[in-house]
């Protein structure tokens, strides 16, 4: 049987070096391959010109480029987000995110092909859970959508020259990631460190640890994991429910990581990482969104080194609460200064293209 492709966007530089020494090739070859791979955003062997035939040969015969097939492109209205779902090598699809808003480019990119936390709000949780995403194929996704950044600098060259003048980088570059996508991050830790290791590595992408953010429903082992590891980025994790009972009735997931649990995970990771966690909660109109829900959420995470991103509920089929109004988003934010935690009520993006927070998933007819 033929052994299967290797992902080259799966592998750390040091692999990718180990499998090109392994052919008996120059590691000069080797690290042109990854400036290819990561600086010049090469979508063919074809193209990488530089390198010796007899390795574009190996590489051809026995790696691929994962590349993610584009099944469809979704603008919103208001021009700020793109949403894309694209085909994986086997049959399953995934969605990924480009936002443009505020000054800033993100990418919300996906770690699981649906997801097994099934929160009742979320349109991935909705579709059940089919399996993990591998390293390269999440590092594909931002190695697409900063190929997408780099298209778009192409149809433009005068503004991209404006912008970004450094010689290898005359496009906008992705600088920052979330985690948010579709998919528990910390259900698929390996997978997913090393895919921000490689994202992060200085002779390619090169980005900041600390400009990606891994959204988390509250897997313990994950974060306990994460603070022995003293890894850079940053935490997200998913509240919304300040008791067991109140936060379980809407992320089944508390069952096995209650509250009390959580936070002391949370307060262990802010003490020995000296770092805050982003606590994200989801205001549903009449459900969490009262001043008794903002004093219970006060009471729980003051003192620590905490910000409460606050996210009205964005439509999905599956689930019929309505978003909070704006007057009781702003009460919950007093609330939550009086006991000294900053907050921001998220604005609401790419909804009329099912690309807001917990709106991903792929419909069957796609
Ligand atoms: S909110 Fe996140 S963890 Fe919960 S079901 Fe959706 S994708 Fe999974």
């Amino acid at each position: 049987m033929t052994p299967p492709l290797i992902n080259l966007y799966g592998l750390t530089r040091a692999e990718l070096g180990a499998l090109v020494a392994g052919w008996e090739l120059s590691p000069v070859h080797a690290a042109r391959l990854w400036k290819y791979l990561y600086l010049e955003g090469a979508s063919e062997f074809a193209a990488m010109d530089e390198l010796p035939v007899r390795l574009r040969s190996r590489l051809e015969a026995e790696t691929s480029l994962g590349h993610l097939v584009i099944s469809r492109e979704t603008h919103s209205s208001d021009g700020f987000t793109r949403k894309y779902l694209l085909g994986l090598s086997d049959e399953h699809r995934i969605e990924t995110v480009l936002m443009r808003y505020t000054g800033r480019t993100t990418a919300c990119i996906s770690s699981q092909v649906g997801c097994a936390m099934g929160c009742v709000f979320c349109a991935t949780g909705q579709m059940g859970y089919t399996r993990h995403l591998t390293a390269g194929e999440i590092v594909a996704q931002a190695v697409h959508v900063d190929r997408v950044l780099r298209h778009t600098a192409e149809d433009n060259p005068a503004l991209a020259e404006a912008e970004h003048s450094s010689p290898h980088h005359r496009h906008e570059r992705l600088r920052n990631i979330v985690l948010m996508g579709m998919g528990e991050p910390l259900h698929n830790y390996d997978a997913v460190m090393k895919a921000v290791d490689i994202l992060c590595d200085g002779a390619g992408m090169g980005l900041s640890a600390k400009k990606i953010t891994l959204s988390t429903v509250g897997v313990v082992p994950g974060i306990h994991r994460m603070t022995d590891e003293r890894r850079q980025v940053r935490l997200a994790v998913s509240l919304h429910g300040a008791t067991q009972a109140a936060r379980a009735a809407l992320v089944p997931a508390a069952r096995a990581w209650p509250l009390d649990a959580l936070m002391e995970a949370c307060r262990r990771y802010t003490v020995t990482l000296d770092r805050r966690i982003f606590f994200e909660w989801t205001l549903i109109e009449g459900k969490n969104d009262g001043p008794d829900e903002a004093h219970a959420v006060g009471a729980l995470l003051k003192g620590m080194q905490a910000q409460v991103n606050l996210i009205p509920l964005n439509p999905t089929s599956g689930y019929t609460g309505l978003p909070s109004h704006t007057v009781a988003a702003k009460r919950f934010q007093e609330i939550l200064a009086g006991y000294g935690l900053p907050s921001t009520v998220r604005q609401r993006r790419g909804i009329d293209i099912g690309a807001g927070c917990g709106q991903l998933a792929v419909a069957e007819s796609a």
